[in-house]
């Protein structure tokens, strides 16, 4: 078998969540290592039917995701999420991005112009020029709120060249996606975890996807924190200081009054941040499991956290107390701020062990 492998390297987070999306449609068409800085993808082109089964996938996909098929279609997609695509323009771009034609030659009357995301240089036609740089065709609702909020899509400016294999990565955009609130199609919230790692952020959205399932009823603040968190238990690395200053999330959601979709961002702190990335540190917040004193956390209010460790203490002994007369703490003790079980008293026996050192920890992290 032929088989054709494609090295992608992180760009803008238009990109990224392309390539994410992409590997979604490839699915077991592909096989794909991701290594430092980079991905490398395998796909076996010989494979009979392959343009059509990769173009059903993403069909799929996007009908699930944005409710809209390009399946038969061959015109009157004006005002469709990618506008004025067609089944046979979508079926071009995933035969360009396979390799399965050759772009053509200069015969002295195109262009040569470089790809404004990977870099690598094509030689197009006038034509051909006008429809490929950055317009409607890459997601109608990104670009058109891009010219109230000109920074929609980090670092690319309105109609910049996209080359033949980056046209249907980009087109894939919308996949990786996950839907915060979805209290009807216009409340419709959606987000996406950009990083300047591949690795990272496909775990990252994955932790975000799975907390989503368990319950809508989350702020983004939390969702990224606790995703950050999950990751710092879970793969025990750590991150360049560059990757951690680039976290951020990209949140679309609907504009009523000017009625159309518009692109936000979202980061931690850097300080913050970095705490929920420090293994020992994520491993104490997790023992504690009290959703309060991670709200302090992701807040950064640090010093809360000895004010709860004294209450802590304070109720310990109130409960030591009260026991003879099976007597329980009150709901309006100060406890109550910063603990659901307070009334636990081997728990909170525990804790009171814990919080003193990951105060201590978090004081010596941010160099405090
Ligand atoms: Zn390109």
């Amino acid at each position: 078998m032929t088989k054709n492998s494609i090295t992608l390297y992180p760009s803008n987070w238009l990109y990224n969540a392309g390539v994410i999306g992409l590997l979604k449609v490839l699915d077991r068409n592909a096989k794909y290592e991701i290594k430092d800085g980079f991905i490398e993808i395998q796909i076996e082109i010989q494979k009979k039917g392959l343009n059509k089964e990769i173009f059903e996938k993403w069909d799929d996909l996007t009908n699930k995701k944005i409710n809209i098929s390009y399946q038969g279609k061959k015109g009157g997609t004006k005002n469709y999420y990618y506008a004025n695509q067609t089944e046979r323009s979508i079926k071009e771009k995933i035969s360009s991005l396979l390799g399965e034609k050759k772009e053509k030659k200069s015969n002295g009357k195109g262009f040569n112009i470089s790809c404004s995301i990977c870099g690598i240089s094509e030689i197009v036609s006038k034509t051909k020029l006008k429809r490929k740089t950055l317009t409607q065709a890459y997601g109608n609702i990104l670009l058109a709120s891009a010219k109230t909020f000109p920074n929609s899509y980090w670092m690319l400016k309105s109609r910049e060249f996209i080359c033949s294999k980056c046209e249907f990565i980009l087109m894939c955009h919308h996949i990786p996606f996950v839907t915060i609130e979805k209290k009807g199609e216009q409340n419709k919230i959606e987000m996406f975890i950009n990083s300047p790692s591949f690795n990272l952020t496909v775990d990252l959205n994955t932790f975000a996807e799975n907390l989503l399932q368990k319950s809508k009823e989350y702020e983004i603040r939390k969702i990224l924190g606790s995703s950050l968190l999950q990751w710092a238990i879970k793969r025990r690395t750590l991150l360049g200081a560059w990757t951690m200053m680039n976290i951020e999330v990209i949140i679309k959601s609907w504009h009523k009054e000017e009625k159309k979709w518009i692109i936000d961002y979202f980061d931690l702190p850097q300080n913050i941040t970095k705490i929920l990335l420090d293994y020992e540190i994520a491993s104490l917040i997790e023992e504690i499991n009290e959703e309060k004193i991670f709200d302090l956390i992701l807040q950064g209010k640090f010093s809360e956290l000895e004010k709860a460790n004294y209450f802590v203490l304070r109720t310990i002994l109130k409960l030591k107390n009260k026991e003879k007369n099976k007597e329980k703490i009150s709901e309006n003790d100060p406890i109550t701020k910063y603990f659901t079980k307070y009334q636990d008293f081997n728990y909170l026996k525990k804790v009171s062990e814990i919080l003193p050192e990951l105060y201590i920890k978090i004081l010596e992290k941010i160099g405090r």
